[in-house]
């Protein structure tokens, strides 16, 4: 398990994640709404709109992801659960939750865990 100090350090690094996330998104959902208030004139702007919503939806579909991840690790550390394993129950490397804070699993699990949902998606 981390301790006290490395998990403060890394609570830090979680809540200013989350912030910088939080003004993302933010930020993107300003661009939309001055893009979709823009008069369109053509067909070749329209395109344009389109592929840039569709490329901003991406972007903002992953920060949410990343954002649930951020919540739940932020939630273990409040019930002391954080730097654990999920699938395994070892305790996660303090090096790869520095690398990756969020990180539920260790790096063996996180590696079958990659394989399984290669294969479902396929
Ligand atoms: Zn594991």
């Amino acid at each position: 398990m981390p301790n006290r100090i490395q998990i403060e350090e890394l609570n830090k690094i979680l809540t200013q994640r989350r912030e910088d996330i939080l003004t993302s998104i933010n930020s993107t959902r300003n661009n939309i709404d001055d893009l979709k208030s823009q008069e369109i004139n053509d067909e070749l702007d329209y395109a344009e709109l389109a592929s840039d919503s569709f490329t901003e939806g991406m972007i903002a579909n992953h920060q949410i992801a990343e954002l649930n991840q951020i919540d739940e690790s932020l939630k273990k550390i409040k019930d002391g659960s954080y730097g654990i394993c999920d699938m395994c129950g070892v305790t996660i490397p303090l090096g790869r939750l520095k690398a990756k804070p969020f990180a539920k699993f260790c790096t063996e699990c996180r590696t079958a865990f990659e394989k399984e949902e290669a294969k479902k998606s396929k």
